[in-house]
């Protein structure tokens, strides 16, 4: 069971080290203790970690942050542990790639791709949060370190899981692709398959964190799992040579990771780390999942739950529990969104792995098609700097594009087999 005391110093830990004060409403502000709770009990709004900025800028400087391990953990005084990292030496720290012949294609001067498709050790971006809510996990001392995932999230558990040597339970969706199952499964945590969308299983797994206690990375650890998304803002930062970005397309499955790109620049603006105006955020969602561009395009506060009917499964979330985040974030921003075809999605993933040899999953031609589209309509512009947030792997999902790719040249194993084929 974990805890429901406050664990801000546990055996062990150095507890003047941190910098981790407690939780706060997002939405009315009140105060909690640092424990495993998620949901203010006044409003029913998320809870997020509070830091003590002062201290942390003792320490976090550029030069001391430079100075430090190519991980995410380079960031520790803004994330929300109270000891050592536990997990997570190799994750973060992903390339951030000029993309030229993509600005070619797209018509404007400058795109960048945060590749989060090659982050350690489960190529998605999912390497991040869990890296801290595993730690956390163990820092509250859950008996089982579980989620509820379509797909990434339960790759990425697992793995976590099994370097911790933690009990592992992950819950999916029982259609999903079978390397993001296998790339659970090997792992050797027990994976249950529901049948049912990931709206049915994150209700189901509620129930089973409130029954049994386990630690559930997205739902009753998910305001220190959320805070792992930041580290990818950070990183954009800093490899800008210490400046904003202009404009940050996000894809939105959860609402996790777009309101945490801008709690992460907000910080890093806040402490004199990054120079220049906070950049404006886009929300990329497919057309058979798009609540939050729904809502948005409608004037909506709060995002209406739709039923997913997408091939891009890894965001394929009918009612995204950080949706009202993602709407206050691109409204507060400047930014705006974009829904996208799955055809859109498949050309934009033909479009990136051609132009700059980069493969993702359906999330990140999600996100690049959206790029477009909000370029070609003029919410982007042309003439400044573009950072595209490419979240998974393309290898993890390849059969998604099995019939849209030319086959083979099949031949003979000769010579003339080569020649005539080649020539005709
Ligand atoms: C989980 C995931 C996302 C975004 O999810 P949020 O819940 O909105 O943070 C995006 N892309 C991929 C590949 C993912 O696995
Ligand atoms: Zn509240």
């Amino acid at each position: 069971m974990i805890p429901a005391t406050d664990p801000l110093a546990p055996p062990g830990a150095s507890a003047s080290s941190h910098t981790l004060t407690g939780l706060q409403c997002h939405v009315c502000h009140a105060t909690y203790p640092a424990t495993a709770s998620f949901v203010c009990q006044a409003c029913f709004g998320p809870l997020e970690p509070v830091y003590d900025y002062a201290r942390a800028a003792q320490t976090l400087t550029r030069e001391a942050i430079a100075s430090r391990p190519r991980n995410l953990w380079r960031y520790r005084e803004l994330l929300p542990i109270t000891g050592k990292p536990r997990t997570g030496f190799t994750s973060g720290w992903t390339p951030l790639i000029r993309a030229d012949r993509l600005a070619a294609r797209l018509g404007v001067e400058a795109i960048y791709i945060k590749d989060d498709g090659v982050n350690h050790p489960t190529l998605s971006y999912k390497d991040r949060v869990v890296s801290v809510a595993a730690t956390r996990a163990v820092e509250f001392g859950a008996s089982v370190f579980a989620c509820a995932s379509t797909g990434n999230l339960a790759n990425s558990v697992a793995a976590h899981a099994a370097r911790l040597g933690l009990a592992c339970f992950v819950f999916i969706p029982d259609n999903l692709e079978p390397g993001k199952v296998i790339g659970s499964s090997v792992y050797g945590p027990r994976v249950v398959a529901v049948n049912g969308t990931y709206d049915d299983i994150n209700r189901l797994c509620t129930q089973i964190a409130d029954r049994y206690g386990w630690g559930f990375a997205n739902i009753n650890l998910r305001a220190y799992y959320a805070e792992g998304a930041k580290t990818c803002a950070f990183e954009i930062a800093e490899q800008l040579d210490w400046t904003m970005p202009a404009h940050v397309v996000s894809p939105v499955a959860g609402g996790t990771l777009l309101p945490r790109l801008w709690r992460g620049f907000r910080e890093f603006h806040d402490l004199g780390l990054a120079s220049g105006p906070l950049p404006k955020m886009y929300a990329a969602q497919a057309a058979g999942c798009a609540p939050v561009v729904n809502a948005l395009e409608a004037g909506l506060e709060h995002p209406d739950p739709v039923r997913p009917n997408t091939f891009a499964k890894s965001i394929a979330i009918g009612n995204p529990a950080d949706g009202f985040q993602v709407l206050e974030v691109l409204k507060a921003s400047g930014g705006w969104g974009a829904k996208v075809t799955d055809e859109e999605i498949v050309s934009a993933m033909r479009l990136l792995a051609e132009t700059e040899g980069i493969f993702t999953e359906p999330a990140g031609g999600t996100t690049l098609a959206a790029t477009r589209a909000l370029i070609e309509s003029g919410r982007i512009p042309r003439n400044e700097p573009i950072v595209v947030c490419v979240t998974g792997n393309g290898f993890k999902t390849a059969e998604a594009l099995s019939g849209t790719l030319p086959a083979p040249l099949a031949i003979g194993r000769s010579f003339a087999d080569f020649v005539k084929a080649y020539e005709a």
